[in-house]
């Protein structure tokens, strides 16, 4: 008998690492509130039966019951969303975006749509009317926020770390840091990447918060906004490092490293 084709996962840190056994379920997205959080952006999964995952290393994984119906995984150290594992039934979904190579896979569906950031062009948020400062939490309201109205322009980022920590791509608007009102910073975490950049989240249920830069440019994640942003996806940067899994048919400018080339 020939040995199944095992995939690799892992968060950015190293503290929780995975493996999977092949076939993988065709991927699916999902705009819905939650994944949206933790995110930051919309989460992209595929998913094994138990029998074919594999736990290599858990010293970073936090489990988040947002609901009786299923909990949510995530590493605590680097705030990387991982898993979705339903109550009852015998699988687990996983970030499509932590696969280390190439994974054959594509998008099959796309879900909750209709729950999805009024600035993403793949979701279908109906209008809303805009307020001052835009509210902002992460999942479990131990981080909340908020901030001046609208957003600006938003931008995707498909480089690894953001792949690795989103599930799928991020998505982030330009903002002061000093504009942002905090109500609650009780489960921030900061994770600081080895090129120097910083990155917010929720210790407790994985929700990216905001980035930092190297040269100090802020960024808020767009899908930690509660309501309507009052942005719109303007453009796709480190193309170069995308997924395979995946296409961007938006028609928006696409950069292959940073926005400075073309
Ligand atoms: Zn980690
Ligand atoms: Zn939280
Ligand atoms: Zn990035």
């Amino acid at each position: 008998m020939t040995r199944p084709e095992t995939h690799r996962g892992a968060c950015l840190c190293g503290g929780v690492v995975f493996e999977v056994d092949a076939p993988l379920r065709p991927v699916t997205t999902c705009h819905c509130t939650q994944c949206r959080k933790q995110s930051g952006h919309f989460w992209a999964a595929t998913s094994v039966p138990h029998d074919r995952f594999r736990l290599i290393r858990d010293t970073g994984l936090r489990w988040f019951h947002a609901s009786d119906s299923a909990r949510r995984g995530h590493c605590g150290q680097c705030g990387a969303f991982l898993f979705w594992e339903p109550a009852g039934e015998a699988r687990i979904s996983f970030a499509a975006g932590a696969l280390e190579g190439t994974t054959g896979l594509t998008i099959a569906e796309r879900w909750f749509t209709e729950d999805g950031g009024d600035y993403d062009p793949e979701a279908n948020a109906p209008p809303q009317g805009l307020p001052e400062r835009l509210p902002a939490s992460c999942l479990c309201g131990d981080c909340r926020f908020d901030l001046p109205a609208p957003a600006g322009p938003v931008t995707a980022c498909h480089c690894l770390q953001c792949r690795v920590l989103s599930g799928h791509f991020s998505a982030s608007f330009d903002a002061d840091p000093n504009s942002l009102r905090w109500q609650s910073r009780l489960s921030e975490r900061v994770f600081t990447t080895p090129g120097g950049a910083s990155r917010g989240f929720c210790a407790t249920c994985g929700s990216k918060l905001w980035f930092r830069a190297a040269d100090g440019r802020f960024s808020v994640e767009a899908g930690v906004v509660d309501g309507p942003t009052g942005g719109r996806l303007a453009r796709h940067i480190h193309v170069a490092s995308m997924g395979d899994y995946y296409t961007i048919g938006d028609g928006l400018p696409q950069h292959a490293k940073d926005a400075s080339d073309a």
